[in-house]
């Protein structure tokens, strides 16, 4: 037993080797590389990861693969990452997740503080609340009288205990003194589906996704989750101007790779990043789609490893007081 023991250690330690070969800046990405996305096709961070990989894939002439790992509100896809080789080649695309999943996952399989190398932020995505066509409200204060009366008859989709629609549900709840019901998807792709369907009610989700269905008139629309109106939908109201006061939620987003990513690799990949972000195309796009590219100094490791830490420790309470973990 010992001998195999010893004979698995070798082998483990070679494959460490061999994953954390070193990257020489003129051959990398020799290769395809992994852009992980937690949720499922179809859904704001699936959206952004696809117009972004067509973009990077030309600048480093190399494809970057787009791969769904839905599951667990986003960290079956952080936990995925965390253990992939840290050879340049598997990268991560998550949102406020990567923050609240110490909060609300006791036994949470990787630290989002110390298992990963940043790469850098890189959008900012408001949230739209929107319900089904018929839904008997036809606006914010007819949707609040509706709430009242119907309680947890009501229901709302989200991507999973850690999605940041269920965070947005969970605020919405404590906010209104709703008992809504909460209906789990593998991403608001599908959220999106069951919503067009008439199978759930309600939906807060990034306008990356939503901004189609509310342009076509495909859902109802109850406001925006942003501090002010947003120049895409000025005749909008947010939620805090409804009532909500205080309401608000932005899903920021960032880039990850396994920790030991040789720094070569994390750089040219952050730099094809940073060209994509000032891509004419990408920035239309994104605008189109309601997202703001954050400023270039955010766009950075250090960027982003600042912000994560501020976020993971502001968001503890919030969660601590909603009372909810998901394991
Ligand atoms: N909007 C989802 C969430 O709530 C993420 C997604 O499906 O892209 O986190």
């Amino acid at each position: 037993m010992i001998k195999q023991f010893r004979h698995a250690a070798a082998l483990a330690s070679l494959a460490g080797l061999v994953a954390t070969a070193p990257v020489h800046a003129e051959t990398y990405p020799a290769k395809p590389i992994t852009l992980v996305v937690p949720f499922a096709a179809g859904g704001p961070t699936d959206v952004v990861a696809r117009v972004l990989g067509a973009a990077m894939t030309k600048t480093l002439n190399q494809t970057v693969l787009v791969e769904n790992r839905s599951g667990a509100g986003g960290t079956i896809a952080a936990s995925y990452t965390a253990r992939a080789a840290p050879d340049g080649y598997t990268f991560l695309i998550h949102h406020n997740g990567m923050a609240t999943a110490p909060a609300l996952y006791r036994k949470l399989p990787y630290n989002p503080l110390t298992d990963f190398e940043y790469v850098g932020q890189v959008i900012d995505v408001p949230m739209t609340l929107v319900g089904r066509k018929d839904l008997p409200a036809k606006d914010f204060p007819e949707l609040l009288t509706y709430l009242k009366a119907q309680g947890d008859k009501v229901n709302l989709a989200h991507a999973g205990l850690g999605a940041v629609s269920h965070l947005c549900g969970v605020l919405l709840r404590q906010a209104v003194g709703a008992n809504l019901t909460t209906v789990p998807y593998q991403g608001t792709g599908p959220a999106m589906t069951a919503i067009l369907g008439g199978q759930v009610d309600l939906l807060c989700d990034q306008t990356t996704s939503t901004t189609p269905y509310i342009k076509s008139n495909s859902v109802k629309l109850f406001g925006v989750t942003t501090a002010a109106r947003l120049k895409t939908l000025p005749d909008t109201p947010t939620l805090a101007e409804q009532g909500l006061k205080g309401f608000e939620m932005v899903v920021w987003h960032g880039m990850y790779a396994p920790k030991g990513t040789p720094k070569e690799a994390i750089t040219k990949f952050g730099d094809a990043l940073k060209a994509a972000l000032k891509d004419p195309t990408v920035a239309q796009r994104m605008h189109e789609l309601g997202a703001v590219i954050v400023p270039d100094a955010k766009q950075t490791p250090a960027g982003l490893q600042t912000w994560l830490a501020q976020e993971t420790a502001r968001y503890a309470p919030i969660i601590k007081a909603a009372g909810q973990f998901a394991d």
